[in-house]
This record gives structure tokens, sequence and C-alpha cells, in this order.
């Protein structure tokens, strides 16, 4: 399975939308869809109509790109999704939104998801006390995601301790201790990520 190693950038500029890829930079005025908000290539700045799968197709894409999913996978999400109850959208994006990496990028751990992903991956994290180096692992309710303690000596992790870190409200942080809590699944009124899920729901029931 290949993953995507292309500049980053590009992928907001082809979405149109910052997906925060890059972790600071994207705050900051060096972001490349500050300085060109086009799509790349030579036809990137050609108006073109979009179709109904068109729309849903693009949809799609800004969704895997913004958690860092990959085809299969995301197919496979969305196909549990279908089978719980409630709506189907919903519960995709409750699903991407309790992946593992995910998780650790919302509770400040991480300064993009993709950084979360590697870290995550590099072993860096327990859950409940429990190695936990699966990026897609899924995080449920009264879950402990806490630095390794021996991670917690690198740098990276010694910084995070002097910060001042929001996180979503069905989380809970502890910069002293770097660990990090989930009180509650999210529901989708607490995910602030920009997809239109229903358009994503027509493109895989057609
Ligand atoms: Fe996207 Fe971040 Fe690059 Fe801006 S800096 S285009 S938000 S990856």
């Amino acid at each position: 399975m290949s993953r995507y190693t292309d500049a980053n950038c590009k992928l907001c500029r082809r979405e149109g939308q910052k997906l925060f890829l890059k972790g600071e930079r994207c705050y900051s005025t060096k972001c490349a869809l500050e300085k060109r908000n086009y799509a790349p290539g030579q036809h990137g700045q050609a108006r073109k109509k979009q179709s109904d799968y068109g729309n849903q197709l693009r949809e799609k894409q800004k969704a895997k790109r913004f958690y860092g999913v990959q085809e299969t996978q995301f197919r496979n999400l969305f196909d549990k999704a279908a089978k719980k109850s409630g709506k189907t959208g919903d519960n995709l994006l409750i699903m991407l939104e309790t992946r593992l990496d995910n998780a650790v990028f919302r509770l400040g751990f991480a300064a993009s998801r993709k950084e979360a992903r590697q870290l995550v991956t590099h072993g860096h994290f327990t859950i409940n006390g429990k190695k936990a180096n699966i990026p897609s692992m899924e995080v449920k309710a009264g879950d402990v995601i806490a630095v390794k303690s021996r991670s917690q000596q690198s740098p990276k992790f010694k910084e995070i301790k002097d910060m001042q870190i929001t996180v979503p409200q069905w989380m809970d942080v502890d910069v002293n201790k770097l660990e990090g809590k989930i009180l509650a699944l999210p529901t989708r009124e607490q995910i602030d990520t920009p997809i239109a899920e229903h358009l994503i729901v027509e493109l895989y029931s057609k």
C-alpha cells in the first residue's frame, strides 16, 4: 500500500481548504493556501463547474486527506459506520475522530495528525497503561492516553508541559502528567472538521 508523499500543501490547494497537515506552518503566513488559493497544476486556475458526482468525490477525498486515511481503510470505516445504529455520516465522522492518531493530535501532543501518526507508530503512547502503537486504534470513553514515561524525557514532550492546550469538550488533558482522558465519545456537533458527510454517504450509496 503506498502513502502519498508529494507536497502536502498541494492536497490543501486541490481541496481549496486548509487541511492542517503541516503543524505550525498551517497557522502562519507561510501557508501555501494563503499565497496560492487555487488548485495545483497547469489548469489549476481555470474555473470548473463541478458535477454532483464531482462534489461527492471531492468531499470524500477531503475527509480522507484531513484524517490521513487511505482509500481501503476509509471504505471499511464507512461500511462499519453504515452497520451501526444512527446516521451513517455521523458515525463515520465519530469513528474518524476517535482514531488514536487523531486523539493524540486533539490532545495537543502533536502539531499535526501526520506527526501524531508518526509518534504513535514510534511507540510513544499507552492507552490505559498498555502499549498503543497503531494509529487506527479506536479510543473509547474512559480511556487514558499517556506519553510513555521514558518518552516524557524527550525535548519534544518536555516543551508540551509549558504549553496552554485547549482540547475539545469530549476530552480532558493534564499537560504536567502528559496524559489525556476520553470523557465521552464526541457528538457530531462537537466535531469541527469542515466536512459535509452527507455527500460521502450519497457517493457510497450509488
Ligand atoms: Fe495546508 Fe498547512 Fe500547507 Fe497551509 S501550510 S497549505 S494548511 S498543509
